[in-house]
């Protein structure tokens, strides 16, 4: 297939490119870079052995789009761009609604134009906000807490109501439970800007040594052992996951589905496991709560596994192994220079 993938150098889509290039897809990636460096482009080449094209744009951009789309044939849109930070969703809500609620409607206008009816969309497990039950399966109530939860939630609204109205689009909403990983190859991973917020890369930084302790935040929790639970799922995982959803494109409809491993993993473990994958210290301290954070939050994935054939493959030591590998051979993300990284291979 001839494959748009919107925000297409960030942190999922540059592995699922990887994964549906080595599927026979063709690509056209299309970024503004707002969060991702265009440096992974190489990186894609060095491992798929193609340089898919690529367009610096804004999807809010008309123009840019339908000009993309009027110079290629495409079959289906997987759209993964998007803000992401939920502390920074709060403080500046008009700019997450114009990016992740505007651009998505302006796609979709010209998906329509250029009758274009097949869509993967970046959902997320932030939608179903504090669990009243968990596991979480796609029926669980909705009830996003941040602006960046409502902001998916309403695309994906928006997404349904569109298919409802025309009834050969074909959508497919992937929600993501906690993303990690990186490449096994270590040429590919999450290269956060600034300060990270989330907690792999920030434990990743620590271990290197560019950080100088990680802050638990809360450690009174109603967990095993009082810190926030999440189901943490590999990257390459979550790229084979976009592979196969590719099988609905030619089922009308919106489909729904949780991706996760369905198991909990603690901050306190997540911080074990890379203690002894790196052989690295990771001095912390444990501090109050981080506002708007739940004690804990997995997936129930069994829909995806029945209707996708999909099911996580790798674990925590995987997640861990390919971070560290990652952060390892890239101390500066991408901005490592390519001499330091030929060394280290
Ligand atoms: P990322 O920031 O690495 O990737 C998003 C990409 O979109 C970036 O390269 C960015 O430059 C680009 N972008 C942002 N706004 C754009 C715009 N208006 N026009 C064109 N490009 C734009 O993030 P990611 O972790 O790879 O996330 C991909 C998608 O998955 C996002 O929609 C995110 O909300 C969703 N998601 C991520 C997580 C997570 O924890 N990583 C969890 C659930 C859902
Ligand atoms: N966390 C932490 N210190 C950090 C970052 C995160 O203790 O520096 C905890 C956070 O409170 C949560 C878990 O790690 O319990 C996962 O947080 P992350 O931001 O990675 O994901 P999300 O909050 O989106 O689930």
């Amino acid at each position: 297939m001839n494959i748009l993938v919107t925000g297409g150098t960030g942190y999922i889509a540059s592995h699922t490119a990887v994964k549906l290039l080595a599927a026979g897809h063709q690509l056209v990636l299309v970024d503004n870079l707002a969060n991702s460096n265009i440096a992974v482009l190489d990186r894609i080449a060095l491992l798929s052995g193609q340089k898919p094209h690529f367009y610096q744009a804004d999807i809010g951009n008309y123009a840019a789009l339908s000009a993309i789309f009027t110079a290629h044939q495409i079959d289906a849109v997987i759209h993964f761009a998007g803000l992401k930070a939920v502390g920074e969703s709060a403080q500046k809500p008009l700019h997450y609604y114009r990016e992740n609620v505007a651009g998505s409607l302006q796609l979709l206008e010209v998906m329509q134009e250029f009758a274009v009816k097949s869509l993967i969309f970046s959902s997320s497990a932030t939608v179903y906000g504090d669990p009243r039950e968990l596991p979480l399966t796609e029926q669980s109530p909705i009830q996003p807490q941040s602006v960046y939860g409502r902001t998916k939630w309403m695309v994906e609204q928006i997404i349904a109501d569109h298919c409802s109205a025309d009834p050969s689009f074909s959508a497919v909403c992937l929600r993501y439970f906690n993303p990690v990983g990186a490449h096994p190859s270590g040429l590919m991973g999450e290269d956060p800007n600034g300060i990270p917020n989330n907690l792999l890369p920030f434990i990743s930084q620590v271990a290197i040594g560019r950080r100088e302790q990680l802050s638990v935040f809360g450690n009174d929790y109603p967990t095993a052992d009082g810190t926030g639970v999440r189901d943490y799922i590999h990257v390459q995982d979550l790229a084979e996951g976009h592979r196969l959803a590719l099988k609905l494109t030619n089922n009308p409809g919106c489909h729904r589905f949780n991706l996760g491993t369905g198991s909990g993993v603690s901050v306190l473990e997540m911080v074990d496991a890379f203690r002894a994958v790196s052989g690295h210290p990771v001095p912390l301290i444990i501090c109050p709560r981080r506002t708007g954070d739940v004690a804990a939050c997995y997936a129930d994935a069994a829909k995806a596994q029945h209707e996708l054939g999909w099911q996580a493959q790798l674990n925590l030591t995987d997640m861990v192994a390919d971070t560290w590998r990652w952060q390892h051979l890239n101390p500066q993300g991408y901005q490592t220079p390519p001499a330091k990284l030929k060394e280290k291979l």
